[in-house]
């Protein structure tokens, strides 16, 4: 097997415990499993964040949270408040933790509800020792059937197929495997526990199963059982959701795109105190604020320089982190984005973009992008 030059080393993807030391101090991944969060739970992180780091909160395209500016000696104090607030279930496992869901699964749209599958999967991946072996790129993705999450390239996916049948996805691929709804978190846990016995007998080097030699088709052995013809799986949507959303049974939701992914404390705790209760982090930097009663917050949400037009274009703009947080950075990229958005003159004609400030190209999403690249005098298309 020729394992990737990158899986020569342990991966050290940053958590809460195991912070990444960068430009701009150390910098703090919570994972968010479903990105699902309680109002309260996205109090504390934006305290946390006041107190401890610079004041914002980072989304990530795992639907992860990230603080950034961590003054020394934080990490303690950090773990201990996410472990009250119910967002460290696990010292051995955080950093394994990530599992992206259906965005509105439940509320509206979809064929199955798989809000309960998100918790289900968690506990099981926390309550086996095993898998604290888990590498922090690993990534499980259950998509209800709408075709949001399953196109991005998780290393194990449920996608349901109607209300009673559900496809094991592997790297991205369906498996040919089937299930019930009933069946699905067992067996995406199955499957994780399958990726790390591969992983085991090819050296142990491998983050994602992308990287094992037939990593696919030795997980649906180890898995046994019979195998449906492989259906196409519907590939990522550029954006999510954005502005009010009708759900089911008269409710509805606002979908507040957040612009780089940069929450500041302020717009964090309004968010919350707008909430019903519990609010949900997506993979396109956004947050959910769902069952409410009507759209009358929307107004609020935007004067606080959150995005609630599916027109903006910020759905379509990502950036990496850049100076002054990244010292390889060759460009203050989140400056120059806002500049161009700011003045109407993104560059490829306004297509979905990932502006970087190193050929690197961190936070890359999936599916169709072009990359906007720093060069030191400028910026290159590609
Ligand atoms: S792409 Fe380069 S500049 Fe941007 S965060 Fe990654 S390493 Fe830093």
């Amino acid at each position: 097997m020729t394992v990737p030059p990158a899986r020569l080393r342990a991966d050290a993807c940053p958590g809460a415990l195991q912070t990444h030391a960068a430009a701009d101090g150390a910098l703090a991944r919570v994972r968010v499993p479903g990105g699902v969060l309680t109002a309260a739970q996205l109090l504390d992180l934006s305290a946390a964040a006041r107190d401890l780091g610079d004041g914002a909160l980072e989304l990530t395209s795992r639907g992860n949270v990230q603080l950034r500016g961590l003054r020394a000696g934080a990490e303690a104090e950090l773990g201990d408040r996410l472990a009250a607030t119910g967002l460290l279930p696990s010292a051995t496992h955080e950093t394994a933790r990530n599992v992206l869901a259906s965005v509105l699964s439940g509320r509206v749209g979809g064929l199955l509800d798989v809000r309960s599958w998100v918790p289900a999967f968690d506990a099981g991946l926390c309550a086996d020792p095993a898998l604290a072996a888990l590498p922090g790129r690993f990534l499980a993705a259950f998509d209800d059937g709408r075709g949001d999450v399953a196109g991005l390239g998780a290393d194990v996916g449920l996608l349901a197929l109607d209300d009673g049948a559900v496809a094991l996805l592997l790297a991205g691929v369906d498996s040919g495997l089937r299930t019930g709804p009933d069946g699905a978190v067992a067996l995406a846990l199955a499957a994780t526990r399958a990726f790390l016995d591969v992983r085991a007998e090819q050296g142990g080097a491998a983050w994602r199963i992308a990287d094992l030699t037939d990593g696919r088709a030795r997980i649906v052995t180890l898995l046994g059982g019979s195998l449906d013809a492989p259906r196409p799986v519907p590939p990522a949507p550029v954006s999510g959701p954005a502005g009010a959303v009708p759900q089911d049974h008269g409710r509805t939701a606002l979908v507040a795109v957040v612009p780089l992914g940069r929450l500041t404390a302020a717009q964090a705790d309004l968010l919350a105190e707008t909430s019903a209760g519990e609010l949900q982090l997506t993979p396109w930097r956004s947050v959910v604020v769902p069952d409410l009663a009507d759209a009358a917050a929307l107004p609020l949400l935007a004067a606080a320089g959150l995005e609630l037009d599916p027109g903006s274009p910020w759905l379509r703009v990502t950036a990496c982190a850049g100076r002054p947080g990244c010292a390889k950075s060759l460009a203050d990229v989140r400056t120059d984005v806002v500049r161009a958005v700011t003045a109407g003159a993104l560059p490829a004609g306004g297509a979905r973009q990932h502006w970087v400030g190193c050929e690197r190209r961190c936070g890359r999403p999936a599916g169709e992008v072009v990359d906007v690249v720093a060069t030191g005098e400028g910026y290159r298309i590609g």
